[in-house]
Formats: structure tokens, sequence, C-alpha cells
């Protein structure tokens, strides 16, 4: 008998559920993939998300057909897709991963319907969390808004596994008819995409290669370092998970196997820190799931009264394009843009700016994140930036507004990272690299532009409309 494996965003062959199920119960499988981003609207994939699925997809292609088998690829809409697949084939069955965002569980939950009352035996598995979004629940059977509860359920729910082995092949049935990866058409028409050939390698492989090596240097000092975007202290695997191409659970296997001290139970406190940043991240997938608005609208509605400024394009511009005059902002923004990822405590910085500073509605710096984030992920992104923005269920107070010029000094102390991406501040002492307007003529020497706000009077402003927000209660 034959089953097609409908990969989505499970994009591996190690512990990969639905593969695996159908390699054991039928003789033969077919992998497919089926492009359908209308399906996924509004939020169907940007531009550095398309960057990242072409060359996921081609490793994927690859590493198949090292198995005697390859990828299938077909335009949507998926239902009708799958149908003809299924019919040329004359598959009885297929099996797929499940996703969690609102667009995605609609249409699969009818796709499955449907196929199952043609009489196809479909199934969907759990392969891209460690626990879905029902199944971590308050005492009440409720689910959580708080990130601490949380984890401490999960935490003490979690029962880790050893990963499903890669099969050795995968026996398939010749189907014609696939376009090849270059025919969706993800790639960039204008050449921005350079900096992320250098940065990145997309797919299985190169997932865990990026996971082995923070394995073998950073995961002792994760708790201490992760905040200091001048070293390489992050494992830098979000995009690796957002596209599946590695899972949480082997995350957590190897994190059991490698990353705990010799003879002792507990894992060191780096790889425990490390896992539940993996739990922020199963957190956001539960929030999405429970309060689907969360994209677009303020979790804490109290915000909905909240007094953001008037739309202002062309501050919202030099945010993005790094030219605030806020080293810092601009050091993130570009790097941003260079390499499709920003450090976790940059994106927090311009994300407070955007949304205190300049006081713009955190949607305008989400919607930017999304087009150009290698790893925009709808629950994580959504979950960051009204946490960020003091907005969300379990946010940062929105009185707690970053001074960017302190958190360089603390995070950046010798301005490495300033640095790197602001080459025109690069022969600053580091005891002016985070405020050069504070020395005019060393300024004006640089080409750099002056701060386009000023820090301490916009703070003031921002504080002054969060007192006008009705009380809670
Ligand atoms: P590590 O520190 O090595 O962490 C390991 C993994 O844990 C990450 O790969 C990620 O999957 C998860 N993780 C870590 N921090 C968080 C967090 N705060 N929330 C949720 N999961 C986390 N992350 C995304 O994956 N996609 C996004 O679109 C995204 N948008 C964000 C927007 C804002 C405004 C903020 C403040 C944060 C956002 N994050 C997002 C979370 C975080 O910044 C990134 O996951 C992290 O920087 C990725 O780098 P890393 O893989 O080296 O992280």
């Amino acid at each position: 008998s034959t089953a097609l494996v409908w990969f989505r965003r499970d994009l591996r062959l190690a512990d990969n559920p639905a593969l695996a199920a159908a390699r054991d119960a039928h003789e033969q499988v077919i992998p497919i993939y089926v492009h359908a981003p209308d399906e996924e609207a509004p939020w169907q994939p940007g531009a550095a998300s398309r960057w990242w699925l072409h060359h996921s997809l081609v490793a994927l292609h690859a590493d198949l057909r090292r198995r005697g088998s390859g990828l299938h690829i077909a335009k949507g809409p998926s239902l009708q897709a799958l149908r003809e697949i299924l019919e040329a084939t004359r598959a009885s069955a297929i099996y797929w991963n499940r996703l969690y965002e609102p667009a995605i569980t609609a249409r699969d939950r009818t796709i499955k319907q449907a196929l199952l009352d043609d009489g196809v035996d479909a199934r969907s598995f759990k392969a891209t969390v460690l626990f879905e979004p029902w199944e971590v629940q308050t005492g009440q059977d409720q689910p959580y808004r708080v990130f601490t509860p949380f984890w401490r359920k999960a935490r003490a729910d979690l029962q880790v596994r050893p990963p499903l082995p890669v099969p050795d092949s995968v026996p398939t049935v010749a189907l014609d008819g696939s376009l090849a990866v270059d025919d969706l058409d993800l790639l960039p028409r204008l050449d921005w995409d350079a900096g992320f050939y250098e940065a990145w390698v997309p797919g299985e492989s190169g997932a865990l290669d990026a996971f082995d090596r923070f394995l073998e240097s950073a995961v002792t000092d994760y708790a201490k370092e992760r905040d200091r975007p001048d070293r390489e202290s992050t494992s830098r695997l979000s995009p690796h998970l957002h596209f599946g191409e590695i899972s949480p659970m082997q995350i957590a296997w190897e994190l059991d196997e490698r990353a705990r001290p010799e003879g002792q139970a507990a894992r060191s406190t780096g790889a425990e820190k490390f896992l539940s940043e993996i739990g922020w991240r199963e957190f956001s997938v539960h929030l999405l799931f429970h309060f689907p608005d969360m994209p677009e609208k303020n979790l804490n509605a109290r915000f909905d009264e909240f007094r953001w400024g008037e739309d202002d394009p062309e501050a919202i511009l030099r945010w993005k394009q790094g030219r605030t005059g806020i080293p810092m902002i601009d050091a993130g923004m570009r790097e941003l843009w260079a390499t499709g990822i920003m450090h976790n405590r940059v994106r927090m910085l311009v994300a407070s700016f955007l949304t205190k500073n300049l006081r713009q509605h955190w949607r305008h710096g989400a919607a930017w994140f999304w087009d150009t984030l290698v790893d925009a992920d709808l629950a994580n992104n959504s979950q960051g930036w009204q946490w960020t923005a003091g907005c969300g269920v379990d946010a940062a107070p929105y009185f707690r507004i970053f001074n960017p010029v302190t958190q360089g000094e603390k995070f950046d102390p010798d301005g490495v990272y300033v640095r790197r991406w602001v080459p025109e501040l690069a022969d600053l002492p580091a005891s002016l690299i985070h405020h050069p307007w504070t020395e005019p003529d060393c300024l004006e020497a640089t080409g750099y532009p002056p701060p386009m706000v000023d820090l301490a009077e916009s703070r003031q402003g921002a504080l002054a409309a969060y007192q006008d927000l009705p009380k809670a209660g």
C-alpha cells in the first residue's frame, strides 16, 4: 500500500512522526509539498521566510533523493492538489504533522474531514512542539496566560523521549508532474539576500550543525551570556525550529544526553535556561491557539484605548533603515536587513524604541519583522511584540521603557556589536559609541545622524500617554 506524507513546516527526516508512521505501515511513501501561501493569509510567508523556504525545500529534496525518493512539489489549493495526487497514485493514506496557527488549523480540519469522507486514511501527528496547545491547562481547565506557571506545569509533565530515527530508505512510486523548487518563485528578484548566504545553511543538516556548535561551545554559559549581542552566545536555531528542520524533542533529548554535568541527574544551569526558552516558544504557540486574534489585537484590552502617536511613515522608515541616530537601534535594524535575524535583547530594544519613544503602533513593527526575519513566526512574533509593547497578557509593564544607551553599555560594553553593524562609528572609543551625540564634533566627522528623538523627552511622552489609560479592573 502507498501513503502520502504531506510535508509542511516539518522539513526534516529525523524525529518526523508522520514520515515514521507512514514508513511503518506502508510499503511505499510519497513525500509531497503543496505550495499554497494564500491559505495562510493574511500571514503568508514574508520575503525572508520565502528565501529560507526555498533553500530548505532544496535540502529536503536532496536528502530524500539519497534515500531513494524525492519531494514531489505541487501548487495549491491544497485539498485539490492532494486529491489529484491521491487519485493518480491510488494511495490509501495521507499523514502529516500538525501546525497550530488559526488559518492553518481551520484549513487542515476541513481537509482532513474531506479526505476522510473520500475514504482516505488521513491522520495527523504531534511533531513541532513538546506540548500541543490543549495539553497544558490550569487546574480549572483553562489556558495559561502567564509564562511562569505555564512552564512550571509543562516542565513537570515533560517526558523526554529519544528522537525517531531517520528512515534508511524511503521507497516510493514514480509520479510525474512535480514542479521544481524554482517554479515556486520564492527567491527575491532584487539581490538583497547576499548576506543571508554567509549567515545561514537552511535545511536539516544545517540545523543539526548549528545545534552541535551550540552544545560544544555556548550552552554552558548560556544563562549568563545569552543577553550579549556582541558574542556568539545563543543557538541561532530559531529559523530551523520554525521550519521544523529540528524538533524541540530532539533538542530536549540532546540537552539531557550532552549538556548534563558528569554523573548528575539534573541538567546544567545553561541547559535548563535554554530549555526554558524553548518553553517560551511553546507558550507562544499556546497563546496563539487560545487567543487567535493575537497577531492583530491587544491581548490586554485596556490598551485598545491607548493614545498611540499619529502614524508617522517617515519615522517608521528611519527605524526600518537603521537611521535613527541611536547606535544600538540602528545596529539591530541593519543586522536584521543584512542577515534576516536580530539578537533577542536587541529585538526588545528596537521594539521598545518604536512603540514607546516613537509611540508607533506595535503592528507596524510586527509587520516589518514579518517580512524581514528568516525566523518570522506568527506565534513568537506576535507574542514578542505584545510583550515588549506592554499590551500582552504576561507582558513587561508598559512603563518599563528600555534605555538603548544604558542597555548598550551593559550588553555591548566595548561596542563590538555596534561597530560591526554601524561601520561609520567603528573608530569611536567605547566611552562614546553608544551616545556619539554627546561629542558633537566627533559625531559630525562620522557622518552618522544625530538622534531622531530625545530619549528622555520621548520617554516622558510615553509615560504620560500611559497615565491616560483607563485603570485596570
Ligand atoms: P536562543 O536564545 O538560542 O533560544 C533558543 C530557541 O528558543 C529559539 O530559537 C526560539 O525558538 C526560542 N526562543 C528564544 N527566545 C524566545 C522568546 N522570547 N519567545 C519565544 N521563543 C523564544 N522568535 C522567533 O522564532 N520568531 C519571531 O518572529 C520572533 N519575533 C520576536 C519579536 C520580538 C519583538 C521579540 C522581543 C522577540 C521575538 N522572537 C521571535 C523571540 C527571540 O528573539 C528569538 O527566538 C531569538 O532571538 C532567536 O535566536 P536564537 O535561536 O539564537 O535563540
